[in-house]
């Protein structure tokens, strides 16, 4: 039966494929039958890897009490080693062995599902919680037993594969990074939620926010994602399949095209040159900066490095990943954000539980927090520096103090060097990410204080607006062009061209080439996207003008209504 389900269509294009539903970062687990001689050696391949994830816990304690408040951390260790021990881990994935004569990979798999589903029955919050440290372990285990991580036995059918999951972690999302799949879907996530941002630059068309996909779609069926109109069509009929087909051909001969710009300048019809920079995640990412001809990166999220790992990394490999970066980018400014860890991107070991984690402890305030993890950080920044153009960038400040707090920081990291007699950039600059509304409006005297800042209008638009970029739920009512979000952004940038100092956005809006020429037309002259939409924000700016854009926008910031603000975005968008 073909069916069509709706959702928030997060990187576009077509792509049509087989389904494969994925469990979290249990996808690359095999199901096969296991003769009945060989049962006993298989569960004793599966005690074998639950002996030694006790032994990796217990090293882990080892490497780990440098950074985390001793007392979190032991209380950390001994949850997932009480998770481990516990029989419902280490026993009944043996008797399911036993009983279905399957490999212990899988078994393993369908007794983390059984828990999992009981979990999310648990009425209170804490315990609810405590599902993702018995994912986290179930992941542990899964991982001795594949021994080499990263192994996948579906890699030859990965380009017609399209992924559909429930809900996934950014975590779980970057490792599909190693991957080759044609397209991405989830029940969950909403337009801005870092789960869709890494999803996006897996550059692949995907869906999120489908609510039921999961449910619906069987593993194997034929699909088409549309990711430019947010709609998977489950089972198309041949005609349905053969238009889809039509549409997948033209959009990809546009994207070769799109292609033909990436020497070009991104100078807009005016002649004013507009900088265009990409955003990464990782330090494998500049391959793909450079070839959409980013001008430089104008945001690492290196809270990545931290992720999917059962340790931090130590200053040494910050160091070597942020030289990397600057080194592959030649001279072009490489603009590094101090990690931005908490609310949905939790390292393993920080099991604080907040209430609202996005209101909480994460970004500047973690740094503050932990001011040894952010020592490192800043002392591999700096050490880097001097390989190349580096800045830092600082998330999430709401107040300057934290701005105060940080430059002392800064300050005593570059001391150290100093006695380390180390060599660094005595000159780098410093910028702050202007992401929640209270730094908005205080614009000026945080333009005092740091030398250049950047909008991260994902985090401005959810704190602003008072929706959960997490949240699938409330994912409608994200919208850049609230006249809220536009005054701000208006002043925001007003502010800093005044003040002479350099502003971004670095946003998933600076990535959308409908809204380009309003950020231009309150005189944005750098941009910051994945550089999967570098080359079509760059179309765009080829046929600007700026007077034309500014004349345009003012309009829009006087408008109060929706209806007036569309149509004169559909004007904006439609001259020259
Ligand atoms: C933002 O909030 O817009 C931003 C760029 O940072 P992140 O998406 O990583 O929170
Ligand atoms: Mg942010």
């Amino acid at each position: 039966m073909s069916f069509t389900i709706h959702g928030a269509g997060v990187s576009g294009g077509i792509a049509i494929g087989r389904a494969q539903l994925a469990s979290h970062a249990l996808l690359e687990v095999a199901h096969y039958s296991v003769p009945k001689n060989k049962i006993r050696s298989e569960k004793a391949r599966f005690d074998r890897a639950i002996k030694s994830v006790g032994k990796e816990l217990k090293d882990l304690r080892k490497q780990m009490t440098a950074d985390i408040p001793e007392a979190e951390f032991e209380a950390f260790i001994n949850l997932h080693k009480m998770i481990l021990e516990d029989s419902t881990l280490s026993e009944e994935p043996k008797k399911i062995i036993d009983s279905m004569n399957c490999n212990a990979e899988w078994a393993l798999k369908l007794q983390l599902d059984n828990l999992l589903e009981q979990f999310s029955k648990i009425e209170d919050a804490y315990l609810r919680e405590r599902k993702a440290d018995v994912r986290q372990v179930a992941e542990r285990v899964l991982k001795a037993l594949l021994g080499r991580p990263g192994t996948n036995p579906l890699n030859s059918a990965e380009k017609n594969t399209i992924i559909v999951a429930h809900d996934m972690s950014p975590t779980d999302v970057i490792l599909f990074k190693q991957h080759n799949y044609a397209g991405f879907i989830t029940d969950l996530g909403g337009a801005t939620s870092h789960t869709t941002i890494v999803a996006r630059s897996l550059n692949i068309p995907s869906v999120v926010a489908l609510h039921q996909a999961r449910t619906l779609i069987r593993e194997n069926e034929l699909i088409i994602v549309d990711g430019t109109a947010g709609v998977v069509i489950v089972n198309p009929d041949e005609i349905i399949l053969s238009e889809y087909e039509v549409l997948r051909k033209q959009w990809l001969l546009g994207q070769q095209k799109l292609k033909r710009l990436r020497r070009n300048r991104a100078t807009t019809i005016d002649g004013a040159d507009i900088e265009l920079n990409a955003n990464i995640e990782l330090p494998e990412d500049v391959s793909s900066a450079k070839e959409n001809g980013a001008t430089g990166v104008g945001l690492f999220r290196t809270e990545f490095l931290f992720l999917n790992r059962g340790d931090l990394p130590s200053e040494d490999e910050q160091f070597e990943a942020y030289r990397h970066v600057v080194r592959d980018m030649k001279n072009s400014p490489i603009t590094i954000r101090t990690f931005d860890l908490g609310a949905d991107k939790q390292p393993d070991g920080f099991t604080r539980v907040a209430a609202n984690p996005a209101l909480g402890q994460r970004a500047i305030r973690l740094c503050l927090a932990e001011p040894r993890l952010f020592h490192h950080q800043l002392r591999a920044i700096l050490r880097a520096s001097q390989y190349g153009h580096i800045r830092i960038l600082i998330p999430m400040l709401s107040n300057v103090h934290e701005i105060d707090q940080a430059l002392h920081l800064i300050a005593e990291a570059k001391e150290s060097l100093d006695v380390d007699g180390i060599k660094y950039d005595g000159e780098i600059t410093i910028g702050g990410m202007i992401e929640v509304p209270a730094a908005a409006l205080s614009i000026d005297s945080f333009l005092k204080k740091l030398d250049f800042v950047s909008i991260g209008t994902n985090d401005l638009i959810q704190y602003t607006l008072a929706i959960d970029r997490t949240d699938d739920a409330v994912a409608h009512l994200y919208d850049p062009l609230h006249p809220a979000i536009l005054q701000l952004l208006s002043h925001i940038i007003g502010c800093a061209n005044r003040a002479n100092k350099p502003v971004a956005v670095c946003g998933e809006i600076a990535g959308d080439p409908s809204i380009t020429r309003l950020l231009l037309g309150m005189g944005l002259r750098t941009f910051s996207m994945h550089p999967a939409h570098l080359l079509a924000v760059k179309q765009k700016v080829l046929t600007s003008d700026l007077r034309e854009a500014a004349t345009i926008t003012k309009k829009i910031l006087k408008a109060q209504h929706p209806d007036r603000i569309e149509s004169l975005m559909y004007k904006l968008n439609t001259t020259s």
